[in-house]
């Protein structure tokens, strides 16, 4: 089963008949089969309170939430995954699982997937591509109702391209994977789906093309009529060139009307807090391949492009700013990447204040299939099964502090002791090929030793990871490692990206460190980090440090997995961890929030991660009493196991997007087209009337109250009246608003203003509203269009007073 990498379907294609049929009649494996079977076939009948089976909110398998994302992370046999964006998508199918939530995933099968590390002897990452059998996977080829294979067809520039769909199950939640390696395709075309983030920039602008188009053609030719799109990251963007399609040739809406039913029904999940780091392409390549397809939409291509400007750049065609403009729910990972994020796109928004970006956040959670099976069985028990339906209550969890410390510190050393076994195996098969002797590794694989503090490293090489921050002082850190009495050992591992030179140069500087001090014994890199890889390092380590540069983690979510299985943090305060840190369960690094120079920064985390390890990790670690126990770090596992189930499990997310996104944009999309498009046409039917007017209105005569007081005070009443310059237009077309920040801008409210009659071309409005909080305040007033979707069709109508 190790051999095949966990792979089921391998695993049986390599048995041999004889051995089948001697398991077929072997009545202690038929027991065990069965109890398997039985467990499996609770878990796809369960449905909390008949909820399936009649439609959760109005969500059904017809008409679920379609989640669109480039990767998907699965399992370690299924390699279309490349980090935690994957991960986290693959999460959130097992998670809709768990809790009966219809969700159609729709991604690519890609012929290589993602590349296999090997490091050489030089220490220098090398990427191998090979050829997974895609058909030796737990996948099927998805058939029509009358059995024949299903395809879509995709036009890309002049030619078509068939695209066939492929189905995975994960538990109770579909995922259709595209693919266009077959046999009709030229070639050129064939190999659109090689890989996954080819570094070819053409190709990868056609994947995203088969992704978004071809996914979307997809669910139409299987009669899935989606309710609400996701898209996990700007991959999948070109979905709304699929679905303006749809919207305009078969159900004859207006570019505005379908515009608006894609808006209501869109929500764009960003996770790349750099600008760069975002899915981009020349604009004359998306002309390449889009003008046709754009001309019959009856846009021009100069028109179309816009939506995927950034200022004034016209070369320059960026995916989220077009999943932005088309959709009416964005959001970032974690509160602080909604801050960022807010920061980041508030050009898109140049009439509003950076507080009004409209972008929330929902912070991100790990499926319980990273609770290793030791700590499952600790959960079963004192927890109770249904925690697997039930993860997003907080009282669940509650009592995680009554499981005997024996019971976590028995399960922990278990674990630990399968990771060195894992380490020991993969070890020497990584550094057989690095040219080491036999007698040496050997040596090696019998030094890593299970009574140690083991401090794991384990995340993408990316430059603003800072792999290395712990390596700032290697005289100091050989001294921790080394102590005699409270020894420590490290273990990193991670893939840099094929074409991030300075991330595989800090691969080589970690096992270089290694060599050259010698501490090949307490210093490891692993090789090619994947979901097994990572399962093995959080289940097993100690400590799971983290010490991303500010701002850049947009959430993180491997320190999660950790904590679950009562791994302790070492983590800078940022992503996740400032909204699970609490003081008792684990440890915050924050020295250098006092420095704006990332050298000083660097410099003054380093030392307090130094500082810590000697002081209170080390210390606590080794302090055990009679029975063995350290119980001042047993207490903090504890502590952390509950912090990160109770609110970083996929329950919960799934629980905030449902509440915060898909029951609102569903009810909204319900409105707009209940009854032929009634709301809609109304609606969008003011717009040409609206646009007549807007520039010729104009706000004047803003005055209130403040000025007649002395004294302001919290609470106090404040009426503020101001007028608009209609000329002749019907004032019911907008709308006036006061908009109040306080708390130094960073708090808002917005309170309309009534209409209260016409003096001469004005329209008068008034309004009152009490003061609030502190700090520096500002009144201001503005005018919109009243009606909801052409307000949301055009955000950049917005008119303050001069
Ligand atoms: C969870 C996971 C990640 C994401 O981890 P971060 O904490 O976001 O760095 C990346 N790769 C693999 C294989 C994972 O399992």
């Amino acid at each position: 089963f190790k051999e095949v990498n966990h792979n089921p379907v391998r695993f049986l294609h390599a048995l041999s008949k004889e051995r089948l049929e001697i398991l077929s009649a072997d009545r202690g494996f038929l027991f065990e089969l069965e109890k398997v079977w039985q467990q499996f076939d609770e878990y796809m009948r369960f449905d909390a309170d008949g909820k399936e089976s009649n439609g959760m909110d109005g969500f059904d398998k017809k008409q679920p939430i379609a989640y669109f994302s480039m990767e998907f992370g699965l399992h370690e046999a299924i390699p279309i995954y490349a980090g935690g964006l994957g991960v986290l998508a693959g999460d959130f199918l097992k998670g809709a699982s768990d809790m009966g939530l219809p969700v159609v995933g729709v991604g690519i099968l890609y012929r290589c997937g993602y590349f296999t590390q090997k490091i050489n002897p030089n220490g220098y990452q090398e990427e191998v591509y090979s050829e997974f059998e895609n058909h030796l996977i737990p996948i099927k080829e998805k058939h029509l109702e009358n059995g024949d294979p299903a395809f879509v067809d995709v036009r890309i520039g002049d030619d078509t391209v068939m695209v066939k769909i492929w189905q995975i199950d994960v538990g109770k939640t579909q995922l259709l994977l595209l693919d266009t390696d077959i046999e009709s395709n030229l070639p050129q075309h064939r190999e659109i789906t090689n890989e996954l983030y080819t570094a070819d920039r053409e190709r990868r602008m056609l994947q995203e093309l088969v992704l978004g188009i071809g996914g979307i053609k997809a669910l139409a030719l299987l009669g899935i009529e989606p309710k609400v799109y996701h898209l996990n990251e700007g991959h999948s963007a070109f979905l709304i060139v699929g679905r303006l399609r749809q919207l305009m040739f078969d159900k004859k809406l207006t570019l505005s009307e379908a515009r608006a039913i894609i808006r209501a029904s869109t929500l764009f999940t960003t996770h790349t807090p750099l600008i760069e780091g975002n899915e981009n392409f020349p604009t004359e390549l998306v002309k390449k391949y889009l003008e046709k397809e754009v001309k019959s939409l009856g846009l021009t291509f100069e028109d179309f492009a816009k939506i995927g400007f950034v200022g004034d750049n016209k070369d320059t065609f960026w995916l989220p700013a077009m999943a932005i403009r088309f959709a009416d729910y964005i959001n970032g990972v974690s509160q602080q990447h909604e801050r960022v994020s807010k920061n980041m796109w508030a050009q898109l928004w140049p009439q509003r204040s950076k507080a009004e970006v409209p972008i929330g956040y929902v912070t991100n959670g790990v499926h319980r299939g990273w609770v290793s099976e030791n700590y499952t069985k600790i959960f079963g028990r004192y927890v109770g099964p249904d925690y697997i339906h039930r993860g997003q209550k907080e009282e669940v969890w509650q009592t995680i502090s009554n499981i005997p410390d024996e019971e976590i510190w028995q399960a922990h050393r278990r674990n630990k002791q399968d990771l060195i076994n894992f380490i020991r195996r993969k070890l020497a098969d990584d550094v057989t090929a690095r040219g080491y002797s036999q007698a040496k590794i050997l040596k090696l694989s019998r030094l890593f030793n299970p009574e140690y503090l083991t401090i794991v490293f384990a995340r993408r090489f990316a430059t603003y990871k800072r792999s290395t921050l712990i390596l700032t002082d290697k005289e100091r850190l050989k001294q921790i490692l080394t102590s005699t009495t409270k020894p420590v050992q490290l273990i990193f591992a991670g893939k840099a990206h094929p074409a991030d030179f300075n991330g595989k140069n800090l691969i080589k500087d970690v096992i270089e460190f290694s060599k050259d001090y010698g501490l090949e014994d307490r210093v490891i890199f692993l090789e090619n980090y994947d979901m097994n890889v990572a399962r093995h390092l959080c289940w097993g380590a100690d400590v799971w440090i983290n010490v991303p540069l500010r701002d850049m983690e947009a959430s993180g979510t491997s320190g999660m997995k950790a904590a679950m299985n009562g791994v302790l943090q070492l983590s800078c305060l940022e992503g996740w961890w400032i909204e699970g840190y609490n003081g008792r369960n684990g440890w915050a690094v924050t020295a250098g929030q006092f420095y704006n120079r990332s050298d000083l920064q660097e410099m003054a985390e380093a030392g307090q991660v130094y500082d810590l390890l000697e002081e209170e990790i080390t210390e606590f670690y080794y302090d055990r009493n009679e029975a063995g126990i350290p119980e001042q770090w047993v207490r903090m596992m504890k502590e952390s196991i509950f912090t990160s189930c109770q609110k970083f499990n996929m329950n919960r997310v799934l629980d905030n997007y449902m509440k915060q996104y898909y029951i609102p944009s569903k009810k909204e999309t319900d409105r707009l087209t209940a009854d032929k498009y009634k709301a809609l046409k109304e609606s969008v039917s003011q717009e040409s009337q609206v646009l007549k007017y807007w520039d010729a209105i104009k706000l004047s005569a803003f005055t209130t109250t403040i000025d007649k007081k002395l004294r302001l005070v919290e609470d106090d009443a404040v009426e503020a009246r101001c007028s608009l310059n209609v000329d002749n237009a019907p004032p019911e077309l907008f709308k006036v608003e006061l908009f109040y920040t306080f708390s130094e801008k960073t708090d808002y409210k917005i309170v309309p203003m009534e209409f209260v009659g016409k003096e001469g071309g004005d329209a008068q409005y008034k309004c009152t509203f009490s003061l609030t909080g502190y700090g520096l305040q500002n009144i201001n007033v503005r005018v919109k269009p009243a009606d909801k979707t052409i307000e949301n069709l055009h955000p950049e109508m917005l008119k303050w007073i001069d």
